[in-house]
């Protein structure tokens, strides 16, 4: 990896310059929570003012830049007996600002699973192809546990990645587009005193997290299979899918076809689902393969933890509880998953 340093002026320079060239996307205040507390969004940028990156989190991951709610797949039109498709794909370059590392660690899962061998989406890939990534260094936030799961650090998914050292950015370079742009202004070589602040910085973050025990997690969540850990939280659930919606790593879909009323014109419309909804295991001839909320949401929980951990030896979660804190039922992870370790502890 590649280090430069970058003054706070330079910075804004830096990001004068992208917001004269591209979208820019950064985090941005929304307005404030119940307790006052500020709410944040990535949300498209046009001047520095907006960007607000000393945020906590922001509400709804960066996913939905890259897995949006809902896409049009294909259009197609009927005419003289013949038919023609159309097929969109993201071309236009944008700059991502200002993401966590869990978020980038997040973006790299769904890689692993939309941009590699098995199944690839075009869709996935060509916005990911076509998005420059500046992450930044941040203290941990309320309930999330990335720390716990690995996610804390980030040693590659960005082109740009910032550690705060007070009156200049500490900045690890991963790609020659973020070499590129960052000659565009003054970054200085790094020094040995900007490398022992850079460490220093990185020390006093990591020693603010609180660890969440996920030793053994995995055969853990096999033995309780049938625990009532299900059953207690399970009856909570309002099976509302805001959880999987939020979370950074959720990428489950279903794909609708849908027609005109005069038969002319169509489309393969892809839109977010909710292993949470009631309807996700229902098929054909009325089974339903997870009727209960217990079980939805125990497969959830599953995914997360346990079958992403078998395929790809790393769990899918990276901690960030967004899924803690939108649920009005007060379901989290970290309450989960102590609750299954002391379960059978006498
Ligand atoms: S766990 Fe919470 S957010 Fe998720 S479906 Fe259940 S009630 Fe909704
Ligand atoms: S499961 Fe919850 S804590 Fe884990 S990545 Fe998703 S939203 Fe974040």
């Amino acid at each position: 990896m590649l280090f430069k340093t970058l003054s706070k002026p330079e910075f804004r320079n830096l990001v004068d310059l992208l917001l004269g060239s591209t979208e820019v996307i950064a985090p941005k205040q929304i307005g404030v929570n119940n307790d006052g507390k500020p709410l944040h969004h990535y949300l498209p940028v046009q001047e520095f003012e907006e960007i607000d990156l000393e945020y906590e989190i922001t509400e709804y991951s960066a996913k939905s830049y890259f897995l949006p709610f809902r896409e049009n797949l294909s259009s197609c039109r009927f005419e003289d007996d013949d038919w023609t498709q159309e097929i969109h794909y993201r071309l236009q370059p944008r700059v991502l600002m200002g993401l966590h590392s869990c978020d980038i660690n997040a973006l790299l899962k769904l890689d692993k699973v939309l941009a590699g061998d098995r199944f690839p989406s075009p869709y996935f890939i060509s916005r990911r192809r076509n998005t420059f990534i500046i992450g930044i260094d941040h203290y941990p936030c309320e309930g999330g546990f990335c720390q716990s799961v690995g996610a804390d650090v980030v040693t590659h998914g960005f082109d740009l990645y910032l550690t705060d050292l007070g009156d200049r950015y500490f900045v690890a370079i991963n790609s020659d587009h973020g070499y590129n742009v960052l000659m565009q202004v003054d970054a200085k070589d790094t020094t040995g005193q900007d490398n022992k602040d850079y460490l220093e910085a990185r020390q006093r973050i990591a020693s603010k997290f609180e660890p969440l025990n996920m030793h053994n997690l995995p055969n853990l969540m096999d033995i309780e299979f049938e625990s009532e850990v299900w059953k207690r939280w399970g009856k909570k659930c309002l099976s509302c899918g805001s959880c999987t919606m939020v979370c950074p790593t959720c990428y489950c879909y279903g794909v609708d076809e849908r027609v005109s009323m005069d038969g002319r014109e169509g489309a393969k419309v892809k839109q977010l689902y909710s292993c949470n909804l009631l309807d996700f295991a229902a098929v054909a001839g009325g089974h339903n393969f997870r009727a209960d909320r217990e079980t939805r949401l125990k497969y959830r929980y599953y995914h997360q933890h346990r079958g992403f951990m078998e395929t790809y030896e790393e769990p899918l979660c990276v901690g960030c509880n967004r899924c803690g804190r939108v649920c009005l039922a007060g379901i989290n992870p970290p309450e989960i998953i102590r609750d299954l370790q002391t379960e059978d502890q006498v």
